[in-house]
Parts: C-alpha cells; sequence; structure tokens
C-alpha cells in the first residue's frame, strides 16, 4: 500500500495533526480523527482510508451503466466501490454507501491483486472505481490502477471530480477512461448542493480533458436546481469550449432521493430541451439517461448510425478503427 503524499506526502502542521492532500477540503486531523468524508484516519501520524482492500459494492455491470458510451461499448466492466464521500448532496443516489465510514458496512477482502484475479476470471478486462466517491479511498484505487494496466487491463473512473491536483496528476497515467460529474455551473448551486466548491471539479475536467483518457460528462438535470435555461447553456458552453465538442456529454433524470424528495422526476421535456440546447451549442455526442429511451450513437458530420443501443445493451456497432464508415470521420473515444 502506498501512501499518498503531496510533496512531501502529508503535510505536518502541528506534532500531533496531518492535513489530508487527497481533495480540497484539506482537513486536518488529529490522531485517530476522521476527515469530513468519513473514510480516511489519521493513524500513527499518516492519513490513511480506512477501506483500503475493503470495498463495499462489487458487481459487473454493462460499460453503458457507467455510463461510458464512447469507450468499449457493448463490454462488461468489473465494478467495485468503497463507503465515503467528501460530497453531500441532498440527492444523492447511493447515500447508503457514500454519506456512511465503511465501518458502518459489509465489504469484501479485495487487495489490487485479488481485484486482478476477479477481473481475468470475470473476463472484463476493465475495472471501475465507482458508486461512492472513489478517490476517497485514493491510494487503494491508485495501487488497483496500476495492477490492472500492469495486467493488460483498463481503468475507469467514475467521480464528482472533487480532488486536488497532485493526486489526480499521480492517478491519470493509469486511466483509461472517466465520466465526471459537473452537477451545476453555479458555484453557489455546488455549496448549498453538495457543500463544496465549483472550481476545483472545472480544474478536473480540464485535466482529464487534455490527458489520454476518454472523457464524458453527466449533468444529473435537477427541477429548481439546475435546469435553467441559463445554466444549461452555461454547462454546455463549458464543455463545448474548455473541454471539446466531442466530449459525449448525458442529462441524466433525477428521481427524489435521500433529502431531496420534495420535487417530481425531471419533466421528459427538460431533458429534450437540454438535448437541444447542447446540439446548438455545438456538442456533437448527447444523451439523456435514467429514462425508457434507447440512446443511440450517430456521425455528427453525416449522420449516420454508428452504435444502435436498446437500454444498457449495444444491437451494433458500425464503427471501424474509430472512424464512421459512411464519411471517414474520426469519432471520439475508444471502440
Ligand atoms: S479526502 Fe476526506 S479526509 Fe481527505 S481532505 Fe477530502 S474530505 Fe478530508
Amino acid at each position: 500500500m502506498v501512501q499518498y503524499r503531496h510533496g512531501m506526502n502529508v503535510t505536518q502542521i502541528k506534532p500531533d495533526r496531518q492535513t489530508c492532500a487527497i481533495c480540497p477540503r484539506e482537513c486536518s486531523l488529529a490522531e485517530g480523527e476522521t476527515g469530513n468524508c468519513r473514510a480516511r484516519r489519521n493513524v500513527g501520524g499518516r492519513v490513511a482510508p480506512l477501506a483500503y482492500g475493503r470495498p463495499c459494492a462489487v458487481a459487473i455491470d454493462p460499460m453503458e451503466k457507467k455510463p461510458l458510451y464512447h469507450f468499449r461499448p457493448g463490454k462488461s466492466i468489473l465494478s467495485i466501490g468503497t463507503a465515503g464521500c467528501n460530497l453531500h448532496c441532498l440527492n444523492c443516489q447511493n447515500s447508503d454507501i457514500s454519506q456512511v465510514s465503511p465501518g458502518q458496512v459489509g465489504y469484501e477482502a479485495l487487495s489490487p491483486c485479488d481485484l486482478v484475479s476477479l477481473m481475468e476470471r470475470s473476463r472484463t478486462n476493465a475495472v471501475a472505481y465507482t458508486y461512492n466517491e472513489p478517490l476517497v479511498a485514493f491510494e487503494y484505487v491508485l495501487d488497483c490502477a496500476k495492477a490492472v494496466r500492469d495486467a493488460g487491463g483498463e481503468n475507469v473512473l467514475v467521480s464528482a471530480g472533487y480532488v486536488n491536483e497532485g493526486p489526480l496528476a499521480e492517478l491519470l497515467p493509469y486511466l483509461d477512461a472517466a465520466n465526471i460529474d459537473l452537477k451545476t455551473m453555479s458555484e453557489e448551486g455546488y455549496l448549498s448542493n453538495c457543500g463544496v466548491h465549483r472550481d476545483p471539479v472545472l480544474k478536473t475536467l480540464k485535466a482529464i480533458a487534455v490527458s489520454d483518457a476518454v472523457l464524458e460528462v453527466t449533468d444529473l438535470v435537477i427541477p429548481g436546481f439546475n435546469d435553467s435555461e441559463r445554466d444549461i447553456r452555461e454547462w454546455c458552453a463549458f464543455v463545448a469550449g474548455e473541454l471539446g465538442s466531442g466530449v459525449p456529454v448525458h442529462f441524466s433524470r433525477f428521481f427524489p432521493r435521500y433529502r431531496m424528495i420534495d420535487r417530481p422526476p425531471t419533466p421528459l421535456s427538460t431533458l429534450s430541451r437540454c438535448g437541444e440546447i447542447a446540439k446548438e451549442a455545438g456538442l456533437e455526442y448527447v444523451y439523456i439517461g435514467n429514462v425508457d429511451e434507447d440512446a443511440d450513437t450517430f456521425c455528427p458530420s453525416c449522420g449516420t448510425m454508428l452504435i444502435k443501443r436498446r437500454g444498457f445493451d449495444v444491437l451494433s456497432n458500425a464503427i471501424e478503427n474509430n472512424r464512421c464508415p459512411g464519411c471517414g470521420r474520426e469519432i471520439y473515444g475508444r471502440f
């Protein structure tokens, strides 16, 4: 197990306190104290993840469920999650594991080596770090990602992106794809709903966009929170302008959950409008998620249907060598 060290590893600010360098909260922890994410503790002068080698969720999912539509479409992926999160979104969809500490949930003992064996036995050849905020168990994710890469597998991160630049830079060389939530373009919205600042998330998105990893971005569209025409337009302008018009985007339907049960599911008309705004902004691959509609992939240049889906199943994939068979245009992603 590695101990993540930002510059000099853990920064010591007082003899008996250590600052965790994983995310911008930078919790200052006395011996035995646990951070805001409930997932990291100062033990013997080192801030370490409580869930190292102890995922509480292990499953094999369709790649499309992450959601990733431009990375190995139709393949399955071994997916693991741990307990805890550094965000506390009122609408959390996985609060039973994200808003508790690792000691409050059952777990499966799974070292990085065990994970590789499981990946090989399950014939998935890829691992997703997902379900909660994976990066609160940063050292475990990093060690797993290295082991998976050494074994010839691929790594996928599904994250809210609230992470410091140092650990992200350390993990990026091992990432093959990522789906990052961009919950709103409003700083006030991030603070009121998630308890964190917006800008570190924007930095994470920009860093992944210029890396070798395939990036897709998700917006859970919540009535009365982030569904205004202005918010959606700003969201799309940021993705198109700062990340690239070829980055696939997912507008996902909200359902009342956890502490946000005061409003209805997102109207389908709102999601359709999001799709229209995204296309007006120049985004080339726009998907609507959490709905009973199939989301096919089309060539942005000639309109050829490239990938036909039914739910999470891929019925056909016409992409050849990352290109449209109709016009030869390069298609963003890894197929
Ligand atoms: S990862 Fe957890 S312990 Fe570390 S700074 Fe963030 S909230 Fe605090």
